[in-house]
């Protein structure tokens, strides 16, 4: 054995521990500063982040009974089901809305811009963004280039009429962007596309000219100006609310709202508690989220969130601030 022995050997193991816990303290008050400082500092947008900034963006696609119509489900029925949005949901949504002083964006058929301009005039009216989502409901990939810039600029000169400009967002029917969207969404003076899944929280630029085929491996186009603020099928009402039956395929839907306000709060909890900096998109449909139990779990999601300190803005807003972070127009 080899001890240091007697009183010697005492003090320095009491040197040692108050040493130990000096340097604890000093690493602690250090490593809080410098984290507040952080939170502190101006970002790149002159904000001053003293904690994070999470963006809450709702989104609904008005589609009315242009999405029926696009399956071909054209009877009494199905129309009824979409009428149910601009008769029943829109309004009940743009009470909601002003009552907690939200301004969100609707994503407006053509197909529903000229056939219910009173409901659409009330939208743009209450001071809500304008996007673009086709004149038929059909999605971009089953349509052919000229199709597609048909639609573009059919839908568009109706959005100019209805709010004095043209759309500066677009979110394709049903989430599926043909090869030509992003030329054509740049050739027609688009800031931002929301309907692809590359990330959940942060905006980023949409590539053009990827090569994918079954077997070589895949090859990426360049990244363009084009801002995607990315969407999900979990953020959205459609999938886990409708009931949908057709000769292939059944969509259960009605799921428990509460359940799925679990999820949709969850997600905007771990933006708020991981990142400094992002944003959430949920989609409603007014046909959807209109329903009464659904519109009590839209309350409480804009309530818990806006507890929780969420910035609500457009997505036209939130792709703006993604711009001006990213720092610069290309
Ligand atoms: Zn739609």
């Amino acid at each position: 054995m080899c001890q240091p022995h007697g009183h010697a050997a005492t003090r320095a193991r009491v040197d040692n521990a108050w040493r130990r816990m000096l340097y604890s303290v000093l690493f602690f008050s250090t490593a809080v500063v410098t984290r507040f400082a952080t939170r502190l500092a101006p970002d790149a947008t002159g904000f001053i982040t003293n904690m994070s900034r999470a963006i809450v963006c709702l989104t609904f696609d008005f589609d009315a009974i242009s999405g029926w119509i696009a399956r071909g489900m054209t009877s009494p029925s199905p129309i009824s089901r979409g009428e149910f949005g601009p008769h029943v949901g829109a309004p009940r949504i743009l009470d909601l809305l002003e009552r907690h002083e939200i301004r969100s964006s609707w994503y407006i058929p053509g197909h529903t811009l000229e056939s219910y301009p009173d409901a659409c005039r009330k939208v743009a009216d209450a001071g809500h963004e304008i996007g673009h989502h086709g004149w038929t409901h059909r999605p971009p990939a089953s349509l052919t280039r000229e199709e597609e810039e048909h639609e573009l600029v059919r839908a568009n000169e109706l959005i100019r009429q209805l709010t004095g400009r043209y759309a500066r967002g677009y979110r394709s029917p049903s989430w599926d962007l043909s090869p030509h969207s992003v030329e054509l969404l740049l050739k027609h003076g688009f800031v931002y596309d929301s309907s692809m899944m590359g990330d959940d929280y942060t905006p980023y630029r949409v590539r053009q000219g990827d090569v994918i085929t079954l077997e070589q491996p895949a090859v990426f186009g360049a990244e363009t100006k084009l801002i995607e603020m990315p969407i999900s099928w979990t953020l959205d009402d459609y999938p886990h609310f409708e009931f949908l039956r057709t000769p292939t395929t059944i969509l259960p839907g009605n799921m428990n709202a509460n359940a799925v306000l679990g999820n949709w709060v969850d997600d905007f909890l771990y933006l708020h508690e991981n990142l400094e900096w992002g944003v959430i998109t949920y989609t409603f449909h007014p046909f959807v989220i209109g329903r009464g139990h659904r519109m009590v779990i839209l309350d409480k999601l804009i309530r818990t969130l806006k507890e929780h300190g969420a910035v609500f803005t457009t997505l036209e807003d939130a792709a703006a601030e993604y711009q001006q972070r990213s720092g610069q127009a290309r």
